[in-house]
């Protein structure tokens, strides 16, 4: 017979760091288009993993000297490659032992739910038989986190593990084995300091309001989120946010997003909870030795060398430049709504 170690043993011979099983009884009660019991009807078990984000993947955004690795290694290698890696290799192992499992990846996919505001999509999609939620099911991985057992919500939405604090990404399974559960977690990480509420550079949490949810015989809470904040901040789109480059020029040149570094949700969230002891992987040093730094002086206008110049013109977008150039000569910049071109969406470039 199957057993959970069997599992959790292979789950992390194949790279995960954390491994935690539910059973899918612990989505009684849940919204229907969020149910992964439509998704596969035969479910015996929901497991989790979890990867690690290595703590030196936001470090050059943290020292504000590199962009590239956290939102690269951090977060869409961790989650487009090495993760489902794991979960593949995983997956044709169950399958082996002669279990049906339903692999699934963090990709934010769901064309009925926006996984964005997590607002049902009226008219994108119809269910296919009388009683069927619509096309897609969006389960939510940080609530299938916690009916695993690996840890809390925090007040920043993000989930807190007592291993990792903030630093992970998940994948689940689902498997029609039926595995012995983990135990609900029933620790305390988050203590509500609300270092995540005043790092967050979009602004995007509040200290007050919440979200509160009954699952699985708990109750629990976050703070409420404004999810179009949380995109604009992480991309450095929002007002006074912590990103130094100027214009599409990082965006085009593969930074991608996440250009905040997620300052508060993850970052002042770790320093905090390592400073308190709180986590039980340790590390040698701190992970902050001087204050962060918050701001980036906007105030005078980027500089217009031949190069950004060129740029603008060979792209076509010379119009789009001639109304940056006329902006930034007027010397309004910083004080002046930017020019409508110059916010505009690019496909060519997005
Ligand atoms: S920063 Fe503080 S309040 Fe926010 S999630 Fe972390 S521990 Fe909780």
């Amino acid at each position: 017979m199957l057993t959970s170690a069997a599992v959790k043993q292979k789950a992390k011979e194949f790279g995960a760091d954390l491994v935690g099983i539910a059973p899918i009884s612990r989505y009684e009660g849940a919204p229907k288009q969020h149910d992964p019991r439509y998704i596969f009807p035969a479910a015996q078990s929901v497991i989790v993993l979890a990867f690690r984000i290595a703590r030196g993947a936001l470090r050059g955004i943290e020292e504000g000297t590199l962009y590239t690795t956290y939102p690269t290694m951090g977060y869409a290698a961790l989650n487009q490659v090495y993760a489902p890696m794991t979960l593949w290799n995983l997956t044709n192992w169950l399958e082996d032992q002669g279990y049906e499992t339903v692999p699934m990846i963090n990709s934010n996919g769901g064309e009925a739910v926006n996984p964005v505001t997590g607002n049902f999509r009226r008219g994108w999609s119809r269910p296919v038989r009388p009683g069927n939620p619509y096309p897609d099911v969006l389960v939510h991985f940080r609530l299938a986190a916690y009916l695993a057992g690996l840890g809390e919500i925090g007040w920043s939405k993000v989930f807190l593990t007592p291993e990792f604090g903030p630093r992970q990404r998940f994948v689940l399974l689902l498997t029609d084995a039926e595995l012995e559960p983990d135990p609900i977690y029933e620790g305390k990480i988050c203590d509500r300091c609300m270092q995540c509420v005043r790092h967050c550079a979009g602004k995007a949490l509040s200290a007050t309001e919440s979200v509160k949810l009954h699952i699985a015989g708990h109750d629990i809470e976050w703070s409420k989120l404004d999810p179009l904040a949380c995109e604009k901040g992480i991309q450095g789109g929002c007002e006074g946010c912590r990103n130094p480059f100027e214009g599409e020029y990082p965006r085009k040149y593969g930074y991608g997003r996440a250009l905040e570094g997620a300052a508060g949700c993850i970052r002042a969230c770790m320093v905090h909870l390592e400073e308190r002891g709180k986590l039980t992987r340790k590390f040698k040093n701190k992970f902050r030795t001087r204050p962060a730094w918050d701001d980036i002086d906007h105030s005078q206008p980027p500089e217009l060398t031949e190069e950004v110049i060129r740029e603008y013109g060979e792209s076509g977008r010379i119009e789009e430049y001639n109304a940056y150039e006329k902006y930034t000569r007027e010397d309004n910049y910083g004080t002046a709504k930017k020019p409508a071109a110059q916010e505009k969406h690019n496909p060519l470039i997005d």
